[in-house]
């Protein structure tokens, strides 16, 4: 699914629905929406536009669809939402955060985990900051990704989002006294911040395919299964306080 540029969450991925739906959201709302394959409409749109057999729960109950069945299904999907009556692009973290504050607004249990502590993509410069740090105090293998001109360390620090914290993944450093070094070093400088939830990785070694387009003759290179170590999640839990 493609990106979008969304002025509180930044650079997200996007869902389609109807406006019904957007309308919804955008006052934090999350009533009776279906979840039609790619598609997030409201009960109304989903009857007018025979979307019922594409529910999710529906398809669980049939045979699992080859990837041929499921390609066919999404381009009929995006037929019908290109003839769409009013339609929208919207934020999947705007989404995200309207079914919590729903869930909330019932008493009900948040639906899925969120970080609202987390350094986002709105936060660049703390977030370079922590990582001059940490490559200060500690020595870290150089990345190995191929085609790169001048290769950082293989260390890497994903922004979080309202859901899934701020992640750091780190290679090459597989002793388990050395990771113990590192976990306190993170935990003692995120001790006094308000934005502390930090997900940490210890990867093995990086894993890169190579990937060439026959038609450009282009190059390029994508992470592969790569082996986690290790994972710690700090101060991501009580997120309703
Ligand atoms: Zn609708
Ligand atoms: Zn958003």
């Amino acid at each position: 699914m493609g990106r979008t540029f969304c002025e509180k969450h930044r650079l997200s991925s996007i869902e389609l629905t109807c406006q019904h739906v957007a309308e919804e959201i955008k006052n934090k709302r999350y009533g009776r929406f279906h979840d039609a394959a790619i598609l997030l409409v409201c009960e109304d749109c989903l009857h007018k536009y025979h979307l019922e057999p594409l529910e999710d729960n529906s398809l669980a109950l049939s045979d699992p669809l080859s990837d041929d069945e499921r390609l066919d299904e999404i381009f009929h999907e995006l037929e019908i939402f290109e003839h769409m009556e009013g339609r929208a692009t919207l934020c999947s973290e705007c989404i995200a955060v309207a079914k919590v504050e729903q869930a909330r607004r019932n008493g009900e249990i948040d639906p899925f985990p969120t970080y609202e502590r987390t350094l986002n993509s709105n936060h660049g410069n703390e977030i370079e900051s922590f990582q001059t740090q940490l490559s200060a105090n500690f020595k870290f293998a150089k990345s190995v990704r191929p085609f790169a001109k001048k290769n950082p360390f293989a260390l890497f620090i994903k922004p979080g989002a309202y859901t899934y914290p701020l992640t750091v993944m780190i290679y090459y450093v597989t002793s388990e006294s050395q990771q113990e070094q590192i976990i306190q070093f993170i935990i003692e400088y995120f001790r006094w911040k308000d934005l502390n939830q930090v997900k940490v990785q210890f990867y093995e070694a990086e894993v890169w395919k190579l990937k060439s387009n026959p038609e450009t003759g282009i190059s390029s290179a994508e992470r592969g299964m790569e082996k986690l170590l290790r994972e710690v999640c700090l101060n991501c839990l009580k997120e309703r306080e």
